[in-house]
């Protein structure tokens, strides 16, 4: 009935190399016969021949439904289930490829990576990495708020920014209100995609 798969150790990035990134290929799953119309089967992953994590699925005609528990830093275990959109397009010789909608872009991939709580695209996967690892809005807010303050003005992002202080070099000056305002329009770039709320 189900199929068992193991040891998929995807990287896709060799920047992020100490994170765990959970990946689901859907190529891999129908080359070893996982994934046919109503198989209930389990994956999971390890690294250096320890299991890293585990989820239970089952495949419907247009949809993959995967059941696991995930627990946010310093959390506690959730029971997640993650309905995933299947589609197929024909291929040139004969049969069909069958793709995911990404469940936040919709996007049509073969790979879905578990990025917090859910699986996404990599596309996607990159952002929420990213943003979980320390760009969040309130992080780069707070990066601003310290630079205004060390320039010796208001920390408020409102106000205007604050003047060269005295004896400081104008280098470092506009060094450090380049990065403030990278930072503040990151976050607030991060903001309008919903970032804040996605976990
Ligand atoms: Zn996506």
């Amino acid at each position: 009935m189900g199929g068992q798969g193991s040891g998929s150790w995807y990287r896709w990035n060799s920047k992020t190399t100490t994170e765990s990134q959970h990946g689901i290929d859907i190529r891999w799953l129908k080359k070893h016969g996982y994934f046919r119309s109503g198989t209930i089967g389990s994956l999971s992953w390890s690294c250096r021949g320890e299991q890293t994590g585990s989820i239970r699925y089952r495949i419907e005609a247009d949809r993959m439904i995967l059941d696991y528990r995930h627990r946010p830093h310093g959390g506690e275990w959730e029971e997640v289930e993650q309905k995933i959109s299947l589609s197929r397009t024909p291929c040139n010789y004969g049969g069909h490829r069958t793709w995911f909608h990404c469940p936040r872009c919709c996007k049509r991939v073969e790979v879905l990576y578990g990025a917090g709580k859910y699986f996404l695209c990599r596309h996607c996967y990159r952002l929420t990495y990213e943003s979980q690892q320390e760009k969040t809005p309130s992080r780069l807010l707070i990066k601003v708020q310290k630079i205004r303050k060390r320039l010796g003005g208001s920390a408020a992002t409102g106000d205007l920014f604050p003047q060269k202080p005295k004896g400081m070099h104008w280098k470092t000056y506009i060094g450090l209100r380049n990065e403030a305002e990278q930072a503040e329009r990151l976050a607030w770039a991060m903001v309008g995609q919903g970032f804040e709320n996605f976990r």
